[in-house]
């Protein structure tokens, strides 16, 4: 059995009359990537404060890096790293001496932070900027040094609390490969996020956060099979065939018309035999479609059926991608 990195077991929070956690768990193991996935408000970010020994819990039990939250803090303290919306990046001093001032934090030697500092600067691309105050550093160039100065401290755990919020799609895909190599070096991520593309492609496993409670948990594919929403979708140009088609359809199967379209949505797993029977109903029918395509739940459509929130964020300065995957 693998251990845990983290682990929250009923752990609640309430600020005044309002419950924001409501006795969650939480089991994120070494080595992985954990996504805390949540609309605005949802309370992702009291969980990274908690967990983080920033914020105290009202209850549960809580573990981090083997260590209890409660008892020894400070023990957590030095087997994680934060890096997010509460960035440490002094604007006023350069990235290197940033990074200097974190290796003093760390008690390493001069030498050794020259060494780390220097490595890191290098990794995260921001040799050429080194010299210059980070306030003048673009968003992803600071997100970048706030991760390089993180990983000053050797952390084995990182929460990541929205990382590429407000970021250009570029610096997002930097961001995500920058996560990946953490991984690949057996760090522990936990990661908050409003982005379900992110989520997706970055996490092992993905929690549901929506009111106080974990709605949902489990791999994308997991939650992506745990809604109903796969269907095969026809469109006609011509209202006749539109018309004709729907009849002949509802006679072997259940069909949605979508008449302003001139659509129409047939219920289904979108497998081989399934397209082959409806093609076949077709020919058979003499219906010929002008367009086909077939539709598999996303996470999108787990958002939305466990949230009931219609708003779901969209990275900036992307075009929407289309639900619909032709095949
Ligand atoms: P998220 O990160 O998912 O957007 P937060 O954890 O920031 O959500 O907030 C969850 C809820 O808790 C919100 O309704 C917020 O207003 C409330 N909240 C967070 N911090 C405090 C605080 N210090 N005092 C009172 N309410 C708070």
């Amino acid at each position: 059995m693998t251990s845990l990195a983290i682990a929250a077991n009923g752990l609640r929070k309430s600020y005044g009359d309002k419950v924001v956690l409501d006795a969650i768990d939480l089991a994120v193991p070494e080595g992985t990537v954990f996504s805390l996935l949540g609309p605005n408000g949802a309370g992702k970010t009291t969980v990274v404060k908690i967990l983080s020994t920033l914020v105290t819990a009202d209850d549960g039990d809580l573990r981090v890096g083997g260590h209890d939250l409660g008892a020894d803090p400070q023990a957590v303290r030095a087997a994680i790293g934060v890096t997010g919306q509460f960035s440490a990046v002094d604007g006023l001093i350069t990235g290197e001496e940033n990074m200097l001032l974190m290796a003093d934090l760390h008690h390493l030697t001069r030498a050794e932070g020259r060494r780390v500092a220097a490595r890191l600067l290098e990794r995260f691309d921001l040799v050429e900027a080194a010299k210059k105050p980070a306030s003048t550093y673009s968003g992803g160039m600071k997100r970048r040094l706030d991760i390089a100065m993180t990983l000053v401290g050797s952390p084995r755990i990182i929460f990541l609390d929205e990382p590429t919020t407000g970021l250009d799609p570029r610096s997002r895909h930097t961001m995500w490969q920058i996560i990946r190599e953490l991984v690949r070096d057996g760090v522990t991520v936990f990661l908050t996020t409003q982005y379900l593309e992110e989520a997706d492609e970055l996490a092992d496993r993905i929690a549901v956060l929506n009111d106080g409670r974990i709605a949902a948990e489990g791999t994308a594919d997991e939650l992506k099979r745990l809604i109903p929403g796969g269907h095969i979708r026809l469109r006609f140009t011509d209202p006749g065939a539109h018309r004709t088609a729907a009849s002949a359809l509802r006679q072997v199967t259940e069909v949605t018309s979508d008449d302003e379209n001139l659509a129409l949505r047939i219920p289904s797993d979108g497998s081989q035999h399934a397209l082959r029977s409806l093609l076949d109903r077709l020919d058979t029918a003499g219906i010929e479609a002008d367009e086909l395509t077939v539709h598999t739940p996303d996470l999108d459509d787990v958002f939305f059926a466990l949230t009931g929130t219609a708003e779901v964020p969209r990275p900036q300065s992307e075009p929407d991608q289309p639900k619909e995957n032709v095949r």
